[in-house]
């Protein structure tokens, strides 16, 4: 079994995984981090792309699950040299890996690793396409703090033309019961998409999710000054206001802190629940490589 977009899991198996990353949360809490479940097993990690929380997130839950891992310093591969990703794979294939964990820039990488080798692939983020671990440890998160994800309205708001991660949760949370509004700059909105205000969005919503501006992908500048893009199209107190008066803030990092996010909010335990997505990643990570490893 691979996890490769968010449509290749049974709505089973979202349920396990949601069901055992919080049992991995409340023991990570209660001073017991981890077990030997996966003793003897190895991870390989090839991350193509610059990451910090979910590399080290995979690289922590296979650890605590008693697995080895292995990561390649793609920077220092044969990457380097010109190899090219079907020829990097198999060669990592051949060193029989338990489960290979993904990133690359391009769209639909992720698949293509998955017909090379036998082990159960993870996709940790292929171009603009999915992030499906992101948007599994993003509904947990949700369904934590709010006891259920029914219901409840989630506002995804930035550069959604961009982001696997708004198109992994826009997948996820309505199969599980949520409404999603997706809002952003005309500029950073899929064409297909109705156009909608970042203040429409957000107006009574329970959930604010606020993404990144995912210049590495810009074709051309945004040309935006100083300031502009917060004022515009960012979460500033007073767009926020407009949420329910309990709503709670997301964001999946790195934070463009001052640009898409105003710093008092992003760092308000009151109202943000990021570092506990971060927590979560965890958590669910190990959930995901125990029922992939497991199962294969
Ligand atoms: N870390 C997330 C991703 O890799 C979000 C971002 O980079 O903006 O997609």
């Amino acid at each position: 079994m691979d996890l490769l977009s968010i449509d290749s899991l049974s709505d089973d198996q979202i349920e396990t995984i949601l069901d055992e990353g919080e049992r991995w949360f409340e023991a990570a809490r209660s001073g017991s981090p981890g077990d030997e479940g996966l003793r003897g097993k190895l991870v390989f990690n090839l991350f193509n792309e610059n990451s910090t929380r979910t590399l080290m997130s995979f690289a922590t839950a296979a650890r605590r699950l008693g697995a080895g891992v292995v990561t390649l310093p793609v920077e220092r591969s044969s990457v380097k040299k010109g190899e090219t990703l079907e020829d990097t794979v198999r060669t990592l294939g051949a060193m029989r890996p338990d489960a290979l964990v993904i990133r690359h820039a391009e769209n639909g990488a992720a698949h293509i690793v998955a017909e090379i080798v036998s082990c159960p692939v993870i996709n940790a983020g292929d171009g603009t396409n999915e992030h499906p671990t992101q948007a599994l440890l993003d509904a947990l998160t949700i369904r934590s703090h709010f006891g259920r994800i029914e219901g409840l309205t989630v506002a995804i708001c930035g550069d959604i033309r961009h982001s696997r991660v708004a198109h992994s949760n826009a997948k996820l949370l309505p199969r599980l019961g949520a409404t999603v509004r997706l809002a952003g700059p005309p500029d950073l909105m899929p064409e297909d998409l109705p156009q909608s205000s970042i203040d429409e969005a957000v107006e009574g919503a329970d959930v604010v999710m606020m993404l990144r501006v995912q210049r590495e992908r810009l074709e051309r500048e945004l040309g935006d000054a100083p300031g502009e893009y917060l004022q515009r199209y960012g979460l500033t107190a007073k767009r926020l206001a407009r949420a329910a008066s309990h709503a709670m803030v997301m964001h999946p990092g790195p934070i463009n802190r001052g640009i898409e996010i105003e710093d008092a909010i992003a760092d308000d335990p009151q109202r943000s629940l990021i570092m506990r997505q971060v927590e979560y990643g965890v958590a669910v990570r190990m959930a995901c490589l125990d029922l992939l490893i497991s199962s294969s």
